[in-house]
């Protein structure tokens, strides 16, 4: 048998999850498995199958308590617990899970929290430093964009600033020496507001941290950076990008002529970028509006044309997102649908041609349409979100120190949003500190209609992963919760 023969069976069984894939040929390949690990006895064929119908279930529906998934194959318990302890010895079919439609939320997300033991701190209720912080620096906004949900007006005195950049480096000082990935800046407001940022920004680069800052990049200037040189030490850069003229940026954030300007900035950065060899990463963040899906291929002729201004050195990435903000179960037309999915695939084979070296995330749901599959967003409601949240894994701080524990609440004056501030850092009281006082508190908020539009779309996976988890520990499979990210099949 030569080595392609041989991994034949292998490749089968890694991509049975997949839509087309040959099942057969990934049956027979577990048998052979199973074989090996010594299951030759009666049934051999029917737990091949189980093992493939746990990867395809949990390939697409990643969130299943694994109750449910007995349920759904129709065993016992007993017979489970075996198909289970199977799937632990069979690594090609975690990978299955991860290949298929839904893979993302694995890849992405899950496991790489399952890795840094986050879940399980927040399920065992152990303080923890934060896998994630985010820091909002940004006391204003130059922006309006119809779909933030910030409150007009409403802003940081600047009288704070002092204050709130010290309390900001005092938080970047006591990030763990393992979490070098744990900072970054965003909002809230917008970050570059904050004309300390850079300072703070060094400050993390001296310590190694990777941050990432997310903006809108109207601020970008030249002046800023010569005002603040230590926005070099970011890791990256990553810049909300809200149309790809004057008049798509104006109806989105009310802003005259900011498409030129976030235009040129970008440009202007990639040449000092190139002339420095700096390493820090740039990139877009892009969302698809309604209707909107045949301008995908503009957005590659815009970062071509960005890339003109730096031929050695081009764009980085571009991660593109749905807006499903204005539909009230969050799935589009079929005939949207069907739009969309031709865009997608017209916009990767255009940018593969045109950008060869630009890196493009979909996410979630637009991964999954691009491959023809119907993707099941996740939706948190008020009756699933959890009374601590989740502040193991992720926290944000404002510029006052208040520490906010969803993504989207950390907005002034935004109305609801103060009951979900878990402390206040402050001279004295550290971040790890209110962490710790709030995870042995471990206090019951009670969500009420519309909190879970304070969740954005990471606060929501990890919030149905822990429900998972504990759902999983309470029905009696603590030793299998969550299928994947325990005892090595991750
Ligand atoms: S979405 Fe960002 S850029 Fe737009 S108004 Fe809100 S904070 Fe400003």
């Amino acid at each position: 048998m030569d080595t392609a023969q041989a991994e034949a069976p292998a490749q089968a069984i890694e991509d049975v999850a997949r839509p087309g894939s040959d099942r057969a040929a990934a049956i027979r390949a577990l048998r052979t498995r199973l074989s090996l690990l010594g299951d030759t006895g009666e049934g051999a064929l029917e737990r091949a199958e189980h093992l493939v119908g746990l990867a395809e279930r949990f390939g697409s529906h990643p969130f299943t308590p694994l109750e449910q998934a007995r349920r759904l194959l129709g065993v016992d318990r007993a017979a489970f617990a075996a198909t289970l302890d199977l799937f632990g010895r069979i690594p090609e079919l975690a990978t299955a899970v991860q290949r298929a439609p839904e893979g993302k939320y694995w890849t992405n997300t899950i496991l790489p929290l399952e890795r840094t033991g986050a879940l399980d701190a927040v399920v065992h209720g152990r303080p923890a430093f934060p896998y994630s912080v985010g820091l909002y620096p940004g006391p204003t906004c130059m922006f309006r964009c119809h779909f933030c949900v910030r409150v007009t007006g409403a802003r940081y005195d600047a009288s704070v600033l002092d204050e709130g950049n010290a309390m900001f480096a005092s938080v970047i000082d006591e990030v763990p020496d393992t979490q070098p990935s744990t900072v970054y800046f965003s909002g809230g407001l917008e970050p570059l507001t904050n004309p300390g940022l850079g300072e703070l920004a060094a400050r993390g680069g001296r310590r190694g941290l990777d941050m990432t800052l997310y903006t809108n990049a109207f601020a970008l200037t030249d002046r800023t950076l010569e005002r603040q040189p230590g926005l070099w030490s970011l890791h990256a850069i990553r810049t909300s990008l809200y149309g790809l003229n004057d008049t798509e940026y104006e109806a989105t954030t009310t802003k005259p002529r900011a498409f030129r300007r976030v235009k040129e900035n970008l440009g202007s950065f990639m040449a000092e970028r190139a002339a420095r060899q700096a390493p820090l990463r740039l990139g877009l963040n892009y969302i698809v509006l309604p209707g909107r899906a045949d301008r995908l291929m503009d957005l590659v002729d815009f970062v071509a044309e960005l890339n003109e201004h730096s031929p050695g050195r081009p764009l980085d990435f571009v991660t593109v997102r749905e807006d499903y903000s204005g539909r009230d179960d969050g799935r589009l037309a079929a005939d949207e649908r069907t739009q969309l999915r031709d865009a997608l695939r017209d916009f990767t084979a255009y940018a593969a041609e045109r950008t060869p070296a630009l890196n493009i995330d979909l996410g979630y749901a637009l991964e999954s349409l691009r491959a023809g599959v119907d993707a099941e967003l996740l939706r948190i409601t008020p009756q699933t979100m959890r009374g601590a949240a989740h502040p193991q894994v992720a926290v944000q701080v404002d510029l006052l120190g208040d520490v906010y524990l969803y993504r989207e609440s950390g907005f002034p004056e935004l109305e609801g949003a103060r009951r979900y501030i878990a402390g206040r850092v402050t001279p004295t009281r550290s971040l790890h500190d209110v962490v710790r006082e709030f995870v042995e508190r471990n206090p019951h908020i009670e969500p009420r209609p519309g909190d879970e539009y304070f969740l954005d779309g990471f606060d929501q996976v990890v919030t149905a992963r822990l429900n998972q988890l504990e759902q999983d520990i309470a029905d009696g499979w603590a030793a299998h919760r969550g299928l994947l990210g325990t005892g090595g099949t991750a």
